[in-house]
């Protein structure tokens, strides 16, 4: 048996691994689900990845395995009030980096990750779902997603609430090209995002509403998509198969316990509203690696609870923050209340025109802070 036993090789868990295993640390993986393959078509299961997860993924001998047309890079994000007048509009030559971020795809993710691990001789094991609490390893580390069957046997707690919005997803061709920019548009049932696909016509829609909008006929679903998106990209020629996710917020109270550690979502899921989620766990992923590093160094247990404890701290304030913007984002953009609109519109207004909040929100998306 392994020192370090995980639990879950989604993105943040065989990422954590991969780090791991790069410290010296002894690490197993089980996975639930088979092990993925390369995609071959354009789809909507994308992921905003931000400047500091992909030098994070570079590290971790990742993100060069990315190709096109799965691993896209943006240089500009536009966000419109869809119930008012403002917008605002960042650039990554603004900020003098090359791009913001990639939108990449999440089962060319899945397969780069897995062909790291395969190179660096980490044992993972496919199609294996396991109740790690057993095991007997130093440290267990639970990233087994936002449903985590580890931390509910193992009794951490958690607030958590579901929102009324649905996230629908679908790749949409339209007439314009995309320009290699994210687009949101926020609406009162709720924001709707366009990501930049690698051909230039294509983004991935992520419309996260009070509304059904799976069950809608593709006609109707087109025109309401070239609406709700102020034909800033023209009509929208033709969509492909729409899928939906209930959306929810939670956070745990303690993300460790003795020999135990929570990661990703299985300690925190947030709105995808700014595509922060598998951010905000990729850099738990690093800290802890980097921690339990440290502490194989000192010569301590890896299950030790003070030690753990370190990486609670230091990942436990950023997560909150983020669960807290989200929950503004969706409470302020959702109201129906005219003075709000207001303040919204001459808010997103006074950034675009203010160059030092401008840059701030650009660290901000790129992951500086
Ligand atoms: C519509 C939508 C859009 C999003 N867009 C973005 C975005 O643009 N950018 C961004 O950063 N985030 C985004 N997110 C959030 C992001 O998808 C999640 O935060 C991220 O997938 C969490 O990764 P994870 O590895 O923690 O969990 P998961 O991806 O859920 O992985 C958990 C893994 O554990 C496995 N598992 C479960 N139980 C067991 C068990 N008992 N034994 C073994 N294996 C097990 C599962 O099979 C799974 O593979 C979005 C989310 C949604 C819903």
């Amino acid at each position: 048996m392994a020192d370090v036993v995980v639990a879950g090789a989604g993105f943040v868990g065989l990422s954590f691994a991969l780090a791991a295993k790069d410290r010296g640390l002894d690490v197993e993986v089980f996975e639930r689900r088979g092990r993925p393959t390369a995609p071959e078509s354009l789809a909507a299961n994308v992921i905003a990845v931000n400047r500091k997860s992909k030098e994070f993924l570079d590290h971790c001998g990742v993100f060069g395995r990315l190709r096109t047309p799965f691993c896209t890079p943006y240089q500009t994000m536009s966000v419109f009030d869809g119930n008012g007048a403002g917008s605002i509009s960042f650039s990554s030559q603004e900020a003098g980096l090359p791009e913001l971020g990639h939108i990449v795809d999440q089962n060319a993710l899945r397969a780069a990750l897995a062909d790291a691990a395969d190179d660096l001789g980490l044992p993972v094991h496919w199609g294996t779902a396991v109740d790690v609490t057993g095991y007997g390893a130093e440290l267990v580390v639970a990233a087994d997603g936002s449903h985590s069957e580890t931390r509910e046997k193992l009794g951490l707690k958690k607030f958590d609430y579901q929102y009324e919005h649905q996230a629908t997803v679908c790749v949409a061709q339209f007439e314009k090209s995309h320009e290699a920019t994210a687009w949101q548009w926020f609406h009162e049932s709720g924001p709707v995002a366009l990501l930049p696909l690698g051909e230039p016509d294509k983004v991935a829609v992520i419309w996260s509403s009070t509304l059904d909008l799976t069950s809608e006929p593709d006609e109707e679903f087109q025109s309401r998509l070239a609406v709700s998106t102020e034909r800033q990209l023209g009509d929208v020629l033709s969509i492909g198969p729409r899928f939906s996710f209930p959306l929810m917020q939670q956070h745990v109270f303690r993300y460790v316990s003795d020999g135990v550690a929570l990661l990703g979502d299985a300690a925190h899921t947030i709105h995808p509203l700014a595509g922060q989620g598998a951010n905000l766990g990729f850099a738990d992923a690093r800290a802890l690696a980097g921690v339990l590093g440290d502490a194989r160094l000192e010569g301590r247990r890896l299950g030790d609870i003070q030690l753990l404890k370190r990486y609670e701290q230091s990942r436990r304030r950023e997560n909150h923050l983020a669960g807290l913007a989200m929950e503004s984002f969706y409470r302020l953009f959702g109201s129906k209340q005219p003075a709000i609109g207001l303040v919204r519109s001459l808010g997103l207004r006074f950034v675009h025109e203010n160059t030092a909040l401008k840059r701030l929100a650009i660290s901000v998306a790129a992951g500086g802070v």
